[in-house]
């Protein structure tokens, strides 16, 4: 067995796994029944474990453990005691970063320096959350009648939610603090490609004190172990995070039960700079942008559109900026992007990169490339139009489509010529025209002189094919929860009508 299995497996077993991966369900690691799975080293696209399938008997048993553990967690516990131990969770995240950081770096294929960073970014979401679990109450509303007319947030109840492999506990976390915050319970289904982080998680917050139960994941297929799930009569809602097309069947699955759902999708997002940006900054910011994760972000810069006086200028210095990229083993600190995470994303972005080239892109690519592992370089397509492919559909690597434009009006036109609306960033020097950008760009986040900012206490989501629903920030706490209105006549002749009381 390689070193670096060896060393996959000693970290699963300091957050609490064994040494293969499972299902949690009501407090146990336990194996499907389904097909065999295998986890890939993107690094050595060597086999690293495998395992099967959860499968349907589990995903029913795992919905049934969350129905019965709910009610004890949302009514027999107060909001201060489901908040304690929330920042309990908090520390445990913290306590176990280190091995969460290199299974996620091992599976994943993230840069280590990325993964510490988003294992903290969890812990920050439980200790954010911790904090709304007693300060969420309803509102008393002057009705005309006279009546004490008040509401309840209320839980919904369990809630099922499906993550994708390019942020496993990332995602993750943001989506089950908010959900147990509020009361409720959780099924979630991790990528099959990248299970660990999320089971790792699950376990660490029983063992700070979660209920059994409260949490359970899921760890196999979408449309077995995901949809028997969403099927399953105690679901109440389903959070989706993953491509649009996977979105779409899961909302239509959902919606043949009339259950609502929250679909975070994928993004094609404008990075738009103007000739008075400072040139040094736009181009620092458009290679994070793009280039950190191997492009593998949902919000991922990857049309940078760019006013036509300053184009050269800015391509010749992100092509030059491309070679000083660190690009090599996750587990190096050194590491600023590592391999694409799986073999099957790797196809579809060299194939997008040939498909643009074969259109007749200027393709610059950086020089050089680790030898084994499923890199791609940094890579800028230039020469072509936003209708050509590869500015309209998601690639999710560190490939740029380069735009030119003349003026504000044609900017935010070739922004906005796109199915989709996650997303978008102006650099400019001008306070105007950056508000005038933010105004008038379709996007569900907007930076300006900044990209990627991201924080768990603000919310994120998009429009059109990125989905629709929020997560995150306040928006998250009414995503979970629904509003009851309660009428209570204090009156001491009851109004009574025989029909509407006004
Ligand atoms: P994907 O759609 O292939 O898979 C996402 C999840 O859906 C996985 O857990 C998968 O097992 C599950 N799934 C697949 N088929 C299913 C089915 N029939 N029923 C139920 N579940 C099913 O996406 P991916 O390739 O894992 O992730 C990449 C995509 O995720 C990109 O489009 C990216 O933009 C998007 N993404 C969006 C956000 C956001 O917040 N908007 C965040 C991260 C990633």
């Amino acid at each position: 067995m390689s070193e670096r299995v060896n060393m996959l497996r000693a970290a699963m077993v300091a957050v609490g796994l064994g040494e293969r991966p499972q299902s949690l369900v009501n407090g146990l690691l336990c194996d499907g029944d389904g097909a065999e799975i295998i986890l890939v080293d993107p690094f050595t696209e060597l086999p690293a474990l495998t395992y099967p399938d959860a499968g349907a008997v589990l995903a029913q048993r795992a919905c049934a453990a969350a129905q019965s553990a709910q009610t004890a967690w949302a009514k027999g516990m107060s909001g201060a005691a489901r908040g304690q131990i929330m920042q309990a969770i908090s520390r445990a995240v913290l306590a176990h970063a280190a091995p969460l950081a290199t299974i996620e770096a091992i599976i994943a294929g993230k840069p280590i320096r990325d993964c510490r960073i988003e294992v903290a970014k969890v812990a920050e979401m439980f200790a954010y959350y911790a904090g709304w679990a007693d300060k969420l109450h309803g509102e008393v509303i002057p009705v005309p009648s006279g009546h004490l007319n008040y509401t309840l947030r209320e839980p919904l109840g369990v809630v099922f939610q499906i993550t994708p492999w390019n942020a496993p506990i990332f995602t993750g976390g943001w989506q089950i603090a908010p959900a147990i915050a509020t009361g409720n319970c959780v099924v979630i289904k991790p990528s099959e490609l990248t299970p660990l982080t999320t089971v790792a998680l699950a376990k660490l917050a029983e063992d700070a004190g979660l209920p059994r139960g409260l949490v359970n994941v899921l760890c196999g297929l979408g449309p077995t172990s995901g949809q028997a799930a969403i099927e399953h009569a105690a679901v109440r809602k389903v959070i989706f995070v993953g491509s649009p097309e996977t979105g779409r069947k899961v909302a239509m699955s959902a919606a043949a039960a009339l259950k609502p759902v929250v679909l975070e999708l994928g993004g094609k997002s404008a990075n738009i700079v103007f000739n008075d940006a400072k040139l040094e900054h736009a181009c620092l910011g458009a290679q994070a942008a793009i280039f950190s994760g191997a492009g593998q972000s949902c919000v991922a810069g990857s049309r940078l559109l760019v006013q036509k006086s300053a184009h050269a200028a800015l391509v010749d210095m992100l092509s030059k900026g491309m070679n000083s990229i660190r690009l090599g083993d996750p587990l190096d600190d050194a590491t600023e992007i590592g391999p694409i995470s799986n073999a099957r994303q790797f196809a579809h972005v060299t194939g997008m990169i040939a498909q643009a080239n074969a259109a007749g892109a200027n393709v610059m690519s950086r020089d050089t490339t680790p030898r084994q592992g499923y890199f791609v370089r940094p890579t800028i397509l230039d020469g072509l139009n936003n209708s050509a492919n590869c500015a309209q559909h998601e690639i999710f690597g560190p490939v740029v489509t380069v735009i030119p434009f003349e003026d504000e009006s044609e900017a935010i036109a070739l922004a906005n010529d796109s199915r989709f609306g996650l997303a978008g960033a102006v650099w400019t020097a001008d306070v105007g025209r950056a508000h005038r950008m933010a105004d008038e760009v379709r996007a569900g986040t907007f930076w300006i002189n900044s990209y990627k900012a991201i924080h768990v206490s603000s919310p994120f989501g998009g429009s059109l094919n990125s989905g629709f629903g929020r997560s995150s920030g306040t928006d998250a706490l009414l995503e979970y929860t629904a509003a009851k209105s309660i009428w209570l006549d204090s009156a001491v002749t009851p109004r009574i009508a025989f029909g509407y009381v006004s």
